[in-house]
């Protein structure tokens, strides 16, 4: 059947600009890491984009290698693009990235501009796309000149392929050596992406945000549920379809019995708040204008619904930090 989406779906999701951009995002953005590959019934990740633009995500983050195999989030995305969005593209934000292994031999993997320039390529083909909105580095490269892989996303842009182009995984003073040459090229820095929740603090500790502010770009976190942690999910045994039982990125030996403790501890503060648990990381993530969305996985339609629904209630009170703070840090 023909998908007309929500009439209303502009209505409660909060946007925020990025950095000093023109472009805005919902402040819940949908990623497809998880959830989207092949190993995936369509039908469903089918459902979870469309109730998703329901509820005013309009921002999709993708990366070459999403799946299982590698790949297959992108070409599931671009079918569901293709039969149900087509008519929408203008009002969805679609990035992807490159920076992980991806294919055999010396130019599938890491910074160089020969990868990261036929990576795109492949993306747009998969998604069935002209351009993404916004192309990413995925990862630091150590070895390649921060001038090459500048200068790829740089070229990237001029080439019409993408519209921005974020970084992700760098830390500040990596940040700020690249958003200076991005500058200098004439095509700025969009915005970050670290991982960023109650349970992983490093970006604060490396001062990211004011990196980022002075550089005039924003800041979008991943996991921010911690992978599905900082949920109802884990608080009563360790469910079959659970990410722990279903992916090698999480293991039982992040459940040990002090991180169960403290999820308990957080599970009752978001409870008195009348929230979910994830309802409560999302609003604390959230808690710094400068963050300017945040990207959560969903394994279900109820999930996304749950997740969204954080933007009814966003506000926390200096007594909550601290008790959340008391919870998690030594
Ligand atoms: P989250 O921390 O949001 O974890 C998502 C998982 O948590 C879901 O798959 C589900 O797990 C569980 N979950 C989500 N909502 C609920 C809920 N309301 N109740 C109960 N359980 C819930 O984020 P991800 O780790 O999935 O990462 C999000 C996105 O960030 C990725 O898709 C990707 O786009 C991006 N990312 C980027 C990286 C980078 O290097 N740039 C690295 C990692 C992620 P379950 O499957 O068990 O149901």
């Amino acid at each position: 059947m023909t998908y007309t989406p929500a009439g209303d779906r502009y209505d409660t999701m909060p946007y925020r600009r990025t950095g000093r951009s023109g472009l805005k995002l919902p402040v819940i953005s949908l990623g497809l890491w998880h959830n989207f590959g092949h190993e995936r019934p369509w039908q469903r990740q089918r459902d979870i984009v469309r109730r998703a633009f329901d509820l005013g995500v309009t921002h999709f983050d993708l990366a070459n290698n999403y799946g299982p195999p590698p790949g297959s989030a992108e070409e599931n995305f671009g079918r569901i693009l293709a039969t149900d969005l087509k008519a929408h593209r203008d009002e969805i934000v679609v990035s992807t990235k490159a920076g992980y292994d991806m294919w055999p031999g010396p130019y599938g993997d890491f910074g160089s501009r020969k990868y990261l320039v036929s990576s795109l390529d492949q993306s747009l083909k998969r998604l069935g796309l002209d351009y993404v909105d916004i192309f990413y580095h995925h990862r630091p490269d150590p070895d390649t000149p921060l001038e090459e892989t500048m200068g790829a996303l740089d070229a990237v842009v001029r080439a019409g392929k993408a519209q921005y182009v974020g970084l992700s995984n760098y830390n500040s003073s990596q940040t700020a050596a690249a958003a200076a040459i991005l500058r200098e090229l004439g095509t700025p820095l969009l915005i970050h992406q670290p991982s960023y929740s109650i349970l992983n603090r490093w970006t604060e500790k490396d001062n990211l945000l004011d990196t980022l502010e002075t550089a005039g770009a924003g800041c979008i976190a991943f996991s921010p549920l911690q992978q599905g942690l900082l949920t109802d999910r884990y608080l009563n045994g360790i469910p079959d379809d659970s990410r722990v039982r279903t992916s090698r990125f999480l293991n039982e030996d992040a459940l040990d019995k002090q991180t169960l403790g403290r999820l308990h501890a957080l599970n009752d503060i978001a409870t008195k708040r009348g929230q979910s648990l994830a309802q409560m990381a999302l609003a604390w993530a959230l808690r710094d204008e400068r963050m300017t969305s945040l990207i959560i996985g969903a394994s279900s339609v109820q999930q996304l619904e749950n997740n969204v629904a954080t933007v009814g209630n966003l506000a926390l009170s200096e007594a909550e930090l601290g008790d959340i703070d008391a919870t998690v840090l030594d």
